[in-house]
């Protein structure tokens, strides 16, 4: 007699783990955008439209897949990031699930355009759930797209739990300039409807990255800080806002561990003490700091989506971070820099900037990078820098 127990065949567990991993259209485009990082693009372009219910398309200048990988990227705990549990210690690349394409394109229609650098050829590739397509000779640029249509297509239950399109939008634009200012080597573009929202230059500026984003009022009004703990393995550099440009929310704390933004209790409690003399009762700074810490200091992994970070030396974090920013602020005057052109300027989401930098311009590096960094130092250290206009 047949048992009652199943075995649940590769689309179902995959769409369980999409459940986990993509919660909503902002989720695809943060895992789209950590791959392209990790295939050291120095520019990234995020297309929506429809809130990315219908189409959010990433195009990368980074290393592309070979064809000969393009298949199996997409498979559940496929991976060129880690070879062994061992390396989770160190890993130092955004993503190293192997989850992040497979639940894609197991709830959506994935299209993708690659190309390796010093290929001749790039290769064009369509997966819808556990419809494969075949793979075609095409000719690009070096680099990526993926273009993911319909999301949810086959999950109407999850669909129904989506907000407005204007308000995925909007998650979707804070998943970019957290990238943005986690990485202001790479010149970013974010494009929602036909309009341009958001260029970042590229120029390795976390300051001109500030501006592009918040506007002149926040960038005029930066502290710049750098502190460190060699003994904890910490250091931190960035800007704070002057309590001036504070807000009545959390929002505007934002804060990066080796190159990612994540949410964390300890620090935010550690940037509100820091301010605790200098801000009223209900407000919250504007920060940009970005952490690093030793990789096998901290544990990425705690969450699927990866907002959450665990510490193994959490109580030493926290004094640590209360103590750099009360220095930064203390025996400052502050006095608010404000220019008659700022007042008129328009909320950030709105502004439009005309002059992109094309993609595809330059190449962080022209070779592969390896399977996991030899030096166990802090992301992008090596990174050789080559700006060869094509
Ligand atoms: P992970 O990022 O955890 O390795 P993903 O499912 O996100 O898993 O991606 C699987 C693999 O596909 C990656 O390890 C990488 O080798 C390749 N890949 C995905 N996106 C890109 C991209 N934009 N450029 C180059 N390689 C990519
Ligand atoms: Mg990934």
């Amino acid at each position: 007699m047949e048992g009652i127990i199943q075995v649940l065949d590769n689309i179902t567990i995959n769409q369980i783990a999409a459940g986990e991993v993509i919660e909503r259209p902002a989720s695809v485009v943060k895992e789209l955008v950590e791959n392209a990082i990790d295939a050291l693009a120095t520019s990234v372009t995020v297309e929506i439209k429809d809130g990315g219910t219908s189409l959010i398309r990433i195009t990368d200048n980074g290393s592309g897949i070979g064809r000969e990988d393009i298949k199996k990227a997409f498979l559940r705990h496929a991976t060129s990031k880690i070879r062994s549990a061992e390396d989770l210690q160190t890993v130092e690349s955004l993503g190293f699930r192997g989850e992040a394409l497979a639940s894609i394109a197991s709830i959506a229609m994935v299209e993708v355009i690659t190309k390796q650098t010093g290929q001749l050829m790039g290769i064009r590739y369509e997966i819808r759930g556990e419809e494969e397509g075949e793979i075609e000779e095409v000719g690009v640029p070096d680099g990526t797209t993926f273009l993911v249509r319909n999301l949810f297509f086959n999950t109407p239950a999850r669909k129904k739990f989506l907000k407005s399109n204007v308000t995925e939008a909007g998650y979707i634009s804070d998943v970019v300039q957290h990238m943005a200012m986690a990485h202001p080597e790479v010149a970013f573009r974010f494009i929602n409807n036909g309009k341009h929202m958001l260029n970042t230059s590229g120029n390795g500026s976390l300051k001109d990255v500030i501006y592009q984003i918040y506007g002149r009022e926040i960038a005029a009004n930066l502290i710049e800080v750098h502190f460190q703990d060699a003994g904890a393995g910490t250091s931190v550099d960035g800007y704070i806002g002057k309590p001036c440009v504070s807000r009545g929310n959390r929002n505007f704390e934002n804060y990066f561990i080796n190159g990612r933004f994540v949410r964390n209790k300890i620090l935010n409690r550690g940037i509100e003490d820091g301010y605790k003399n200098f801000m009223m009762q209900h407000q919250y700074p504007f920060t940009a700091l970005k952490f690093r810490i030793e990789p096998e200091l901290i544990d990425v992994n705690v969450h699927p989506a990866k907002l959450e970070v665990r510490f193994r030396n959490g109580d030493i974090l926290y004094p640590f971070v209360m103590k750099g920013i009360e220095q930064a602020l203390a025996g400052r005057e502050f006095i608010v820099e404000v220019t008659a052109e700022e007042k008129k300027s328009p909320e950030p989401l709105k502004r439009e900037i005309s002059k992109s930098p094309e993609i595809f311009e330059t190449h962080r590096r022209q070779t592969l990078p390896p399977v996991v960094r030899e030096d166990s130092g802090f992301m992008r250290q090596n990174v050789t820098e080559t700006s060869e206009v094509k």
